[in-house]
């Protein structure tokens, strides 16, 4: 991997103020199985000691102005913009995404980090009208203290910023556990944070064994809250372990995204949202459309489109030059989805492009359409996390709710009408925190992204994501 700058490409691990840990776990290119780098493999031990570099810094951090703190991460943000270029072939190297929608991601992983230094100063309190005489009552709004985070390989950079940004702006101070897929961008992140001159302890970031070092975070008594993104099993796993110090729980987890086009939508419209909902990151993020719900008298001629565009796509490693889709992250994924790809056609889903893996070999699967879906699938219930567009049909308007909705989760949603009666009322139905209706992409820094049902608790982005690392405390005086 050719860098501009090398020290961005680091092989250990930053607790207090040192670089530590032996680099021992390797880290691979899922284009082509090379391995670029090795990362420490922590465990318990040292997760205690980042947590309390993590304690002794915040004194320090919360007590500095808040306009200190929006300075520091504001130059974070430029110095994210100016390695944007290193930043992206990082991650390529490492997640596999094409370089172009690399870069994206280091300018929307940026994004939040200028968000939050803007909002650093904007954590306002409150004055209640008093319920007594002679007394007032004052709200003030308080940093948490340590907070752990625990981020997954599908944004390597936008998950963590979208945690740590917000957090350091509120006076907060972080203990961060990257997805053992992606280290490096989370590392270099770190190198970067350095330099914008974030005060050792108030970063630190462990790479390693997601059990112990999770078990650590969510056990010590000085964590205050964690902040995950990921599955909701092991979602649920870690609201379990952490109950036992009541911490507060920010989680973003798994999503069953609907995506419905109704016999009124324009369908060129929605067969772009759909391509860009279905395909952004191979598939692999948990917004993506997983349950295409298409209306009798549109189905045809969408899933012709669809499947026209669709076999466009260029696949290939994320470096070449016009390659859109890339390979999958792991074996584990693509075996996802090969058995749900299977298991449709079993159950008579009939393919209309792709569906095996591509020549390419590795992790590369051919981007697939297939029509004819059901809900006794394996991929109408669960996420396939791939480049698999599921079409079902439906006739009702309700039939097509009541289907969308029939889900644990309830995370992203989109339709595509050109009702406007419809357009409030479908949305107003849906059991999700995000609809996009007439729009296939929804993700800014400046909205509140976050689920409903099992798919999380709080909200990340926008002047509200700051809310959740931030407590109020009452102050009554009296006597006055
Ligand atoms: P995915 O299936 O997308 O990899 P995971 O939920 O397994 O999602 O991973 C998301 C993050 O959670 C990663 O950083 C991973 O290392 C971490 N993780 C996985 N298992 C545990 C665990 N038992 N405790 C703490 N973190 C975990």
């Amino acid at each position: 991997m050719k860098l501009q700058d090398h020290e961005l490409l680091k092989e250990q691990c930053r607790i207090g103020d040192s670089w530590c840990g032996t680099p021992t776990m390797e880290v691979t290119n899922p284009a082509n199985g090379a391995v670029i780098a090795k990362v420490p493999k922590l465990g318990a031990a040292e997760t205690k000691q980042a947590i309390e570099a993590a304690d002794a810094a915040l004194p320090a951090w919360r007590g500095m102005l808040a306009k200190e703190r929006a300075q520091i991460l504001r130059r974070w943000f430029d110095l994210q913009m100016t390695h944007q270029e290193d930043l992206a072939a990082i991650m390529t190297a490492e997640q596999g995404k094409p370089l172009s929608e690399a870069r994206g991601e280091v300018g929307y992983a940026a994004s939040f980090t200028e968000l939050f230094a803007e909002e650093a100063k904007r954590v306002y309190g409150e004055i209640i009208p008093t319920p007594k005489q002679g007394a007032r009552v004052l709200v003030e709004r308080q940093p948490i203290g340590v907070v752990g985070a625990i981020t997954p390989w599908n944004f390597p950079l936008a998950m963590i910023t979208r945690k740590v940004s917000p957090a350091l702006a509120a006076g907060c101070t972080v203990v961060c556990k990257p997805a053992e897929d992606t280290p490096l961008s989370a590392l270099a992140l770190m190198e970067l944070a350095i330099r914008a001159g974030v005060p050792p302890g108030v970063l630190n970031i462990v790479t390693g064994d997601p059990k112990a070092i999770g078990g650590e975070l969510t056990s010590n008594p000085t964590v205050r809250m964690i902040t995950f993104t990921g599955s909701t099993e092991v979602g649920k796993l870690l609201m379990e372990q952490s109950a036992r110090t009541v911490k507060k729980m920010s989680l973003e987890l798994g999503g069953n995204a609907p995506l419905i086009v109704f016999d009124d939508a324009d369908l060129e419209r929605a067969v772009a949202g759909a391509l860009a909902s279905k395909f952004r990151n191979m598939g692999q993020t948990c917004v993506c459309a997983n349950r295409l719900l298409v209306q009798d008298g549109i189905y045809d001629r969408f899933a012709e489109r669809l499947a026209e565009e669709v076999e466009k796509f260029k696949l290939g490693e994320g470096t070449q030059d016009g390659v859109d889709q890339g390979p999958l992250i792991n074996e584990a994924g693509l075996k996802k989805v090969e058995t749900h790809v299977a298991d449709a056609v079993e159950k008579g889903a009939e393919i209309k492009t792709g569906g095996k893996r591509s020549q390419l070999g590795g992790t590369f699967f051919e981007p697939t359409v297939l029509t004819g879906a059901t809900t006794e699938m394996l991929l109408a219930n669960e996420e396939t996390f791939g480049p698999v567009a599921a079409l079902f049909r439906f006739t009702e308007e309700e039939e097509a709710i009541r289907i969308a909705n029939d889900t644990p989760y309830g995370l992203a949603s989109y339709f595509f009408t050109r009702d406007l009666a419809r357009a409030f009322r479908v949305s107003e139905a849906l059991e999700a925190g995000i609809v996009g209706v007439n729009e296939g992409l929804t993700s800014s820094e400046t909205v509140p992204f976050g689920g409903v049902k099992e798919s999380g608790i709080g909200r990340e982005g926008s002047h509200h994501g700051i809310d959740e690392f931030v407590e109020m405390k009452y102050i009554l005086m009296g006597g006055l």
